[in-house]
């Protein structure tokens, strides 16, 4: 028979009720391949990989062996050659693998048979793989001794089945070749001590001898650790798991006091100031929780009795996974523990040098975090903002800031991380209580190990300078245009001149003609000339009220008490009933300088302001007059509580002719004119809204050159 004629059938007998089951004639039994996975486990993990490989090879050839010697009852091979291909059958039959056998030589003159093939889906290929993951050499250990027990009995000579690649390894499939055990490579030789037989017990005693020799070997390894411990020059101890001290080197011992006697009664705790014991006693603890190496800080006393700052530094000593004692180091810290109290205070020095010039720059600065939140202000910016620096922190610009305000710096805090770079922008800051201040904000982003860590801007307070442009530009447009009222009034005042001095002479002539008095056709004639002469009379008088506004001439100062003035003034203007529905307050500040001015044009100036804040408020309401010490002379402020000045009217009330009252009630002189007066009194007039509301008005007296610094007593 041929082997591929084999049956499966013909050689197995199942006998369920008698609980057997006949294989080649044999009882078998049906075993899981996990239950051979096992085995193979329990061989490999107590006696080692080699020795487990030695007997699943070995248990393996015995199986091939017998079942070679069983087949030919059943096959009756035609040749020797189809009873070694029934081999492979067999044990295909056996569910070990799928076996191909792709070569068979048979060489019987000289003895010499060689055979190879593959094996897919091996048991114990698959076995391996799920107990231990890939391998690095072939593994199908029972199968190989199962092939050269096999054929060792059909050949009758020592055959040896080398697999040359293996799924267990990670191969495509497992390819092996039958040879005989004298072709064997040299690099195969090492196989043929797997088909040996086994003497453990000779292998336990070569064993115990090498276990003795590596215990001798640990033990002056120990004594080699220990000696070298010993004269470290760092303090190094070792603890049982109790915390007793099991050994503290020269170097602790001496720096301690402590004599080798006095060791074994010793615990952590007793090396350690009485404050620290607890935390001492913890420590250990901790470590045994932990499982790791851990540092305390404490206080030891030395020798000589003083205290010495140590950190100890200690790990568990493990053996599996318990602790059996603890070791570790105690270092002196001292000079480290000074050097990092020398190193926090100069850092806080730093910090506060760096907070103090912050502080001392007028300019304010801020830093925003990544979030765009504030993580710094200076003194000066939280003075902006109107709330103190640590209340800032933390606070995002609309928090803070007007919404228009907050937008602007937001979206630059943008630009600034995109990398876009832009000129300084402007923003409006209003701390409650305090007046709108102007800002110019320049940025910048703030990095640290080359990452942006924020935005910094420094804002500079241009509300002064911006006021300052304000008043010059006025100053200028002011001048050309008294320059320009000055000629018109001079162009105007000579026509004028002799229009109403025609008129007057025409009306002496017609009052000469006889009958002219009664003749009523002469009324109209006078009626025209007389109103010739009023409108006339009117025109001079807004020329003379132009040349006022313009006119540069020099006029008569007198020193006077500028208090005493204004008070006296105030008084005539109620008997006048000028300030009639208004409640006028006037403060004075006790010490003003005395003032070099011109009294009526000075009350020409204050009578004006005073008759518009009552206009503001339409004749009710509170008009504060307030005196006041200022560089160089006195300011006097007139504040009101109407509805102040518009954006577009603030930049021209001091225009001829601007008015925003009703036509008949304003001429728009008025302003004018008190600018043409201070500036002719050597001083200023300025205006502006006050926060609360209503419109202020302030002008600037210049002291009396001769006893400026000369107050009032
Ligand atoms: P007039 O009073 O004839 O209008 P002024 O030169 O005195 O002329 O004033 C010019 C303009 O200035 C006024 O029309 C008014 O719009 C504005 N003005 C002056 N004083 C005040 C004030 N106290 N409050 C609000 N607006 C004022």
């Amino acid at each position: 028979m041929r082997a591929d004629q084999l049956d499966f059938y013909s050689l197995v007998e199942f006998a369920p009720d008698r609980g057997a089951i006949e294989f080649s004639g044999r009882r078998a039994i049906l075993l899981h391949t996990d239950a051979m996975g096992a085995l193979r486990k329990e061989l490999v993990e107590t006696l080692g990989a080699d020795i487990a490989k030695v007997i699943l090879t070995r248990y393996g050839f015995s199986c091939g062996h017998e079942d070679a010697g069983l087949l030919p009852g059943f096959m009756h091979p035609d040749t020797v050659e189809e009873f070694v291909r029934g081999g492979p059958r067999v044990h295909m039959f056996s569910g070990i693998a799928e076996v191909e056998t792709h070569s068979v030589e048979v060489d019987r003159e000289r003895g010499h048979y060689r055979m190879s093939g593959f094996w897919r889906h091996s048991y114990e290929a698959e076995q391996h793989l799920r107990l231990f993951g890939r391998s690095d050499e072939a593994v199908c250990w029972t199968l190989a001794g199962y092939a050269s027990g096999f054929a060792s009995y059909v050949f009758q000579t020592d055959m040896i089945c080398v697999e040359h690649a293996c799924e267990g390894r990670g191969d495509d499939r497992c390819a092996w070749t039958l040879m005989n055990a004298t072709d064997c490579a040299p690099e195969f030789s090492g196989l043929r001590k797997y088909f040996q037989p086994l003497n453990i017990k000779d292998r336990i005693n070569v064993l115990e001898g090498k276990v003795y020799e590596r215990t001798r070997e640990l033990e002056a390894s120990e004594q080699r650790y220990r000696n070298l411990i010993e004269d470290l020059p760092e303090m190094v101890f070792a603890l049982h798991v109790s915390g007793r001290m099991l050994q503290l080197n020269k170097a602790g011992r001496t720096r301690l006091g402590i004599s080798p006697e006095q060791l074994p009664r010793m615990r952590l705790k007793d090396l350690v100031l009485p404050a620290y014991r607890t935390a001492a006693a913890n420590f250990l603890k901790s470590i045994a929780t932990a499982r790791t190496a851990t540092r305390l800080d404490v206080v030891m006393c030395d020798a000589e009795g003083c205290p010495v700052p140590m950190r100890l530094q200690v790990e568990p000593v493990l053996k599996g996974d318990r602790i059996v004692g603890y070791s570790g180091l105690a270092i002196d810290i001292t000079a480290q523990q000074e050097r990092e109290r020398k190193l926090t205070e100069y850092a806080a020095r730093l910090e506060n040098r760096e907070q103090q010039i912050q502080d001392i720059i007028n300019d304010a600065v801020y830093i925003l975090d990544l979030d765009g939140r504030f993580s710094f202000v200076n003194a000066r910016m939280a003075e902006l903002l109107g709330v103190p620096a640590d209340r800032a922190i933390g606070c995002s610009c609309g928090e803070l800031m007007l919404h228009s305000s907050a937008q602007r710096v937001e979206r630059d805090f943008r630009r600034r991380l995109n990398g876009e770079c832009g000129p300084p922008f402007e923003i409006m800051l209003a701390a409650s209580g305090a007046p709108n201040r102007l800002l110019e904000v320049s940025s910048a982003v703030l990095s640290t190990d080359g990452g942006p860590e924020g935005v910094i801007g420094v804002a500079r307070d241009i509300t002064a300078r911006r006021e300052m442009e304000r008043q010059l530009a006025q100053a200028n447009r002011l001048s050309s245009l008294g320059q320009f009222a000055s000629g018109i009034a001079h162009e105007i005042n000579n026509p004028l001149g002799l229009v109403s001095g025609f008129a007057e002479e025409l009306q002496a002539l017609m009052e000469a003609i006889p009958g002219a008095r009664s003749n009523p056709d002469f009324d109209v004639l006078r009626q025209g000339l007389t109103t010739i002469q009023e409108q006339a009379q009117r025109c001079k008088a807004i020329t003379d009220n132009l040349l006022l506004f313009s006119r540069k001439q020099a006029v008569p100062l007198e020193v006077v008490d500028a208090g005493m003035l204004v008070r006296e003034r105030l008084s005539a203007y109620r008997d006048i009933g000028l300030t009639r529905g208004l409640e006028v307050d006037l403060s004075l500040d006790a010490a003003l300088p005395r003032i070099a001015t011109n009294p009526t044009l000075l009350d020409q100036v204050l009578r004006n302001l005073i008759r518009n804040a009552g206009d503001a408020m339409n004749g009710a309401g509170r008009v504060s007059v307030i005196l006041r010490p200022a560089e160089g002379g006195v300011d006097l402020e007139v504040l009101d509580e109407g509805p102040g000045l518009p954006a577009g009217v603030i930049d021209h009330v001091f225009d001829p002719f601007f008015t925003t009252k009703a036509p008949g009630r304003g001429t728009g002189l008025g302003l004018s004119i008190c600018y043409g007066i201070m500036t002719e009194l050597g001083g200023r007039i300025e205006c502006g809204n006050r926060p609360e509301g209503g419109a202020w008005f302030r002008l600037h007296l210049p002291a009396d050159a001769a006893g400026a610094d000369t107050s009032m007593p």
